[in-house]
Formats: C-alpha cells, sequence, structure tokens
C-alpha cells in the first residue's frame, strides 16, 4: 500500500526515484550543465538495490520463487547488501559466495544483514570446485527453488535499469540530456539506461567509463577479447576481466578509461566542492568527465548526466583514509594535502 506524507510500507518502497543534483564548482571549468544522479538515496544505498528488486519480483512474478526459498549470489559488495536487505523484507534466505579478500567489514555487514556467507579462498581459478563461482553454482544446482542472480551473465539486470533509472534520468531532464557519463562493470547500468535514453533520441551520446586493466574499452572497439589489457587495479567496481553478457556494447558510443590515483582525487575532490559523499566509482565516472571537459567536448547548452553509483561510506578503510592513500603513493605527486589531523 502507498500512503501519503512520506510514510512507507517498507524500505523497499523508496528503491529508485534517486535525485538528480546539478554539479556547481567540479565542472566549472566546462561549458554545459552537469548533473549527478546520487544513487546512494536508495536505501541500500547504491543502485544495486534496483537489481535485487527486481530481480527477485521478476522471479516471483514468473512463480520461481516461493516464501521461504534462498537466492544466491557471488558478491560481497553493493549487490551483496541489496538482495540481503530485498530478502529480509521478503522473507528469503539469502546465501552469498565472497571471496576470502573480502574485508572482514564487508562480511559483517552482510551477516549482519541476515545473509549467510560462505568465505571461499580468493587465489584459484574460476573453475576450481572452491572458487565462489562455483560454491555458488553448486549451491543453486542443488537447491531446489533457489535463484542464482548471477549479475554479471542476466538479461534482467540490464532490463532493470531500462525500467526505472532510464525513464527517471529523461523525465528528470526533461528529455534534454544530451550526454551520459557512467561506469560500467556488469554494465547493466549504463546499457540498460542508454538503451532507454537512445530509444527516446538516438543523437544522446553514451560514454562508459572503465579502469586501466580491464578489457571493456579494447573489446568495445576491436570486440575481440585481449589478455594483454588485465591487470590489477584497485577501483572495485568498474571494469572487468571477462565480457558480462549483461553489456550491450552497441548502444555505448565510447569508453573512457581512467586511473586510480586520479579518480582517488577526484572522489575527495567531490566531497569538498559539492559536499557530496560518494563512492570511489563515483570519483571515476567524474573524472572521466573531467578528461572529455578539458577536451573540449561539451559545449554550452549540453545536458550531461553522470551516475555516482554509490556512498562514501563503504570505502573509509580506502580512498578516504589517509594512511590507504599514502600506502599507494596517491599523495606523492600531489602537495601532500593529506588533510592531516590538527592536535591540540
Ligand atoms: N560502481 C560500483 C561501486 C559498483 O559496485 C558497480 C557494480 N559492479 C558499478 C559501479 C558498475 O555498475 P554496473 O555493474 O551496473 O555496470
Amino acid at each position: 500500500m502507498k500512503h501519503n506524507n512520506q510514510v512507507f510500507d517498507n524500505v523497499l518502497d523508496l528503491v529508485g526515484n534517486t535525485p538528480l543534483i546539478k554539479l556547481n564548482r567540479i565542472t566549472s571549468n566546462f561549458e554545459g550543465d552537469f548533473y549527478a544522479k546520487v544513487e546512494s538515496f536508495n536505501p541500500g544505498n547504491s543502485s544495486k538495490d534496483r537489481i535485487a528488486l527486481y530481480i527477485i519480483e521478476e522471479a516471483e512474478r514468473r512463480g520461481v520463487l516461493k516464501p521461504g526459498d534462498t537466492i544466491i549470489e557471488t558478491t560481497s559488495g553493493n549487490t551483496g547488501f541489496s538482495i540481503a536487505m530485498v530478502s529480509i523484507i521478503k522473507g528469503y534466505d539469502c546465501i552469498l559466495a565472497v571471496s576470502s579478500k573480502a574485508s572482514a567489514d564487508k562480511i559483517d555487514m552482510l551477516k549482519t544483514m541476515g545473509a549467510k556467507v560462505y568465505v571461499c579462498p580468493a587465489h584459484v581459478k574460476a573453475d576450481d570446485p572452491r572458487s565462489y563461482y562455483q560454491v555458488a553454482k553448486r549451491l543453486h544446482e542443488d537447491m531446489k527453488g533457489s535463484v542464482y542472480i548471477n549479475q554479471y551473465f542476466n538479461q534482467l539486470n540490464t532490463d532493470a535499469h531500462y525500467n526505472s533509472t532510464g525513464p527517471e534520468i529523461w523525465k528528470q531532464t526533461e528529455g534534454k540530456i544530451t550526454h551520459l557519463v557512467a561506469c560500467s562493470g556488469t554494465g547493466g547500468t549504463i546499457s540498460g539506461t542508454a538503451k532507454y535514453l537512445k530509444e527516446q533520441n538516438p543523437n544522446i551520446k553514451i560514454i562508459g567509463v572503465d579502469a586501466f586493466g580491464s578489457v571493456l574499452k579494447k573489446y568495445h572497439e576491436t570486440r575481440e577479447f585481449d589478455e594483454k589489457e588485465i591487470y590489477p587495479y584497485r577501483i572495485e567496481g568498474l571494469g572487468k576481466n571477462l565480457i558480462p553478457t549483461a553489456t550491450d556494447f552497441d548502444v555505448i558510443d565510447e569508453f573512457v578509461k581512467v586511473t586510480d590515483e586520479e579518480s582517488a582525487h577526484t572522489a575527495r575532490e567531490i566531497a569538498k566542492t559539492e559536499g557530496m559523499f560518494v563512492g570511489y566509482t563515483s570519483g571515476a565516472a567524474t573524472q572521466a568527465l573531467k578528461q572529455l571537459g578539458e577536451e573540449g567536448r561539451f559545449k554550452k547548452g549540453d545536458k550531461v548526466v553522470v551516475i555516482y553509483p554509490d556512498h562514501g561510506s563503504r570505502y573509509m578503510g580506502k580512498v578516504y583514509s589517509d594512511k590507504w592513500m599514502n600506502d599507494q603513493g596517491f599523495f606523492d605527486s600531489v602537495n601532500a594535502e593529506a588533510s592531516q589531523s590538527i592536535q591540540y
């Protein structure tokens, strides 16, 4: 039941309809108007609430899920949190197979949200029976009535954004959006949103953001999987070492690559200039936007929307820790503004 006066039946009624907030300072050197779609306003603090709710409700509509059934996924990140949240409200069990690389904080957070967490060894190949992919697959196969979200290879991930993020942005910009800048991990956000927007106006430019160390940009340009593109990097949720089928490369016009270091500094700059405390990939997306701006790619009258996928609170031990920044060497080239605390 929908209520008036901002009273809701449960947190799930608050998924989606996130605000579009004008960027006033960080883009002030460039022509055009810039807006952030701030996904941390979702109740689970990220865009992944949309896909968790959509995929689970689609399984219900198809009669696959019954009360007491189990939802399975391989993630310690935002998707895990969102699935756990939806599972609690709807009365499902939630099993998350995570890598032993995941931080203790993350595992505690998921357990707090009622998830059963299987910690699987990080340094085994994806086809090893102990890997989190194989553990999740096995649990799903053995458990009747379970749903495996499998976000990288699930078209419903993309459909969730086609049905919500895309229409919201179109309405919020009154159809005047000229560019969309969005990070690509599973590719669900950018592909679903872009598909909807391009159906309304095929001239809208869709720009994907990729990490150095990921294959997505090269694959987009050549349609070939180039293993040489793959090496470790720090930003989580952006780029990939495989080609997800949830990504529709045809609706993306181009990819821009960003570095770990510049993305980290830009994330901190968003907090200091716009007063928004957002995640590492929001820094990455804004870094891409700056690179395009510096190339003179925007003109007066353009309306550019950049997606901010999650909240800064999930990165306290990383981008927002001076120690972590120092340990990565990210303060070496900057005039060590390590925002030291002042001791009285
Ligand atoms: N940012 C963060 C923090 C994420 O967790 C993800 C999802 N992996 C993305 C960006 C990218 O979104 P998508 O998977 O829809 O491409």
